[in-house]
């Protein structure tokens, strides 16, 4: 534990381990562990004066680079709640979320200007980027200017550790509130007993930290004095690769549509960086097809790692390369200090091997209920993941969906990612997502959205027919819409309401 919360007490761990080694890169160069510390001090100490208060609210709209970082840190030493917004969000979303958490200073890159007129103009606000092209008025406080200012004043007293609102990704509503205030050297050991990640390595960090996925990983890299390699504009494959090859980085963090994206790259392009040094992928944040985890281990031999959780309840699972060979399509087993069960509901009784129901899951890293005050469901001590899988003979755990994208056709119920998977292994399928369109005789029927690969004539008959000889009948979507793009979120989830209402 630490006076100042979580997030500053992994940071001294870095700090303790290797002080001058770099702690993170971005596009301005390198900052050390000690750098880091002593920056944060002033940057503190400088809200303070602006009038953030301890005890408060404050918002980071930010992209991965030092000025988030610094935000972090200074956030903690303050003893103020940090609630991380979407860089996606739209003006509408960032002012509901601004209003529900009571946020009362932003922390904004330049880039998001234009967001801020969604909070009242007397909150403090302090630039975390600038950017020449966004044409910010030079008079606006920065946090250079801040730590300049207020390199000497002493740090205040902390009225309470500073915690962080870590948001959901919204891809059912608008996005929850998952406080986190407590520390715990389990989240470091989950990671360390199962995966090969080592202590002075570099990180290239592709994910964004104001996620949760990224901000574990990110935590856990920092934790072990990694440096982490930040790629703070939007996410580019053939820059990723840049970056692994002139770091010699050891681990990349991406989400699933990532990894496929650089996987996808014109082989040429993929042959031309070095990526030898690496020997961990973290993907995390929603499914890693069985096809995605073989394409990469023929790119990059055995170095992948899918992680399965949510906000709320931490990593639930985690596979290793050799798990998902194992057993094509799992998201591994559960690490150490959390336990899973797959809960049957309707039947009120832990389910046996092979068989589907509700995950739960219990670990001291679960959070404590959303900030409006609401809770993921609890049964037996375990939290519902709002997830449907089950646990193989080997116990071995398999999301089969979730339970809000379950579509029920002609009383039939078909979770969309098995017909998902399985178009996507075909070539001249790019990628596809399958909703649940009304239907007067059967409540729902099956459409499918293809990408389609090089080679697809587009032919829907054809991919209707590979379907049939595959799965059950109703399993085999109705009509098939070709599409340049699927809409994702920032953990590369689908977004199936605005499909389910698209106009074709
Ligand atoms: P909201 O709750 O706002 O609708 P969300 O559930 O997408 O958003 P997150 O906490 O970001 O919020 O996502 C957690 C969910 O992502 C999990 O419950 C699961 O459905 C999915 N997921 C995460 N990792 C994996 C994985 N490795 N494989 C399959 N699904 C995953």
């Amino acid at each position: 534990a630490n006076r100042y919360g979580p997030f500053v007490a992994v940071m001294d761990r870095g700090l303790q381990l290797r002080p001058g080694a770099a702690a993170i890169i971005d596009e301005r160069g390198a900052l050390t562990f000690a750098e880091l510390d002593t920056l944060s001090n002033a940057y503190a100490r400088g809200l303070r004066e602006l009038g953030v208060q301890p005890g408060s609210v404050v918002a980071t709209l930010c992209r991965d680079h030092r000025g988030m970082v610094l935000s972090m840190l200074a956030a903690g030493k303050l003893g103020v709640r940090l609630v991380l917004m979407n860089t996606g969000f739209a003006k509408p979303q960032f002012a509901a979320v601004a209003e529900r958490e009571q946020v009362r200073a932003v922390l904004h890159d330049s880039e998001f200007l234009d967001l801020l007129d969604a909070v009242p103009a007397s909150i403090p606000r302090v630039l975390t980027w600038v950017d020449e092209k966004d044409d910010a008025d030079p008079t606006l406080t920065t946090v250079d200017t801040l730590i300049a200012e207020h390199s000497s004043a002493p740090l205040p007293t902390p009225a309470q550790p500073g915690g962080m609102v870590i948001l959901t990704s919204g891809t059912t509503g608008t996005p929850k509130g998952a406080p986190r205030d407590k520390v715990s050297p389990l989240a470091a050991a989950q990671f360390i007993d199962r995966v090969p990640i080592t202590r002075d390595g570099t990180m290239v960090m592709a994910a964004p930290i104001f996620h949760g996925t990224g901000l574990s990983q990110f935590s856990v890299g920092v934790g072990l004095g990694n440096t982490v390699v930040f790629q703070q504009r939007r996410f580019n494959p053939e820059a990723t690769l840049a970056n692994i090859a002139k770091y010699r980085a050891t681990t990349l963090v991406v989400v699933p549509t990532m990894l496929q994206r650089i996987i996808d790259l014109d082989p040429e392009i993929l042959r031309r960086y070095d990526t030898s040094s690496l020997q961990v992928i973290f993907a995390a944040g929603s499914a890693v097809s069985p096809d995605l985890s073989r394409r990469t281990a023929r790119q990059f031999g055995n170095v992948l790692y899918n992680l399965y959780g949510s906000t709320e309840v931490a990593v639930a699972a985690v596979a290793t390369p050799e798990d998902m060979r194992r057993a094509p399509g799992t998201v591994g087993r559960p690490p150490v200090g959390c336990r899973v069960a797959i809960y049957d509901a309707e039947r009120n009784k832990i389910t046996e091997p092979g068989e589907v129901g509700t995950i739960f899951v219990s670990s001291g890293l679960s959070f404590g209920g959303y900030t409006d005050g609401r809770h993921k469901e609890i049964v037996d001590g375990m939290l519902s993941s709002g997830d449907v899988g089950h646990f193989d003979e080997q116990g071995y755990l398999f999301v089969d969906g979730r339970d809000d994208d379950m579509i029920v056709s002609g009383g039939e119920n078909v979770f969309p990612l098995e017909v998902e998977n399985l178009l996507a292994e075909r070539s001249d399928v790019h990628d596809a997502a399958v909703v649940g369109v009304e239907d007067a005789d059967f409540g729902k029927r099956l459409r499918a959205f293809v990408v389609p690969g090089p080679n697809s004539n587009q032919d829907a008959q054809e991919l209707k027919d590979y379907v049939k000889a595959n799965l059950a009948r109703f399993k085999v979507p109705r009509d098939v819409v070709f599409v340049d793009e699927l809409p994702r979120n920032a953990t590369g989830k689908v977004l199936r309401r605005q499909l389910e209402t698209m106009d074709i």
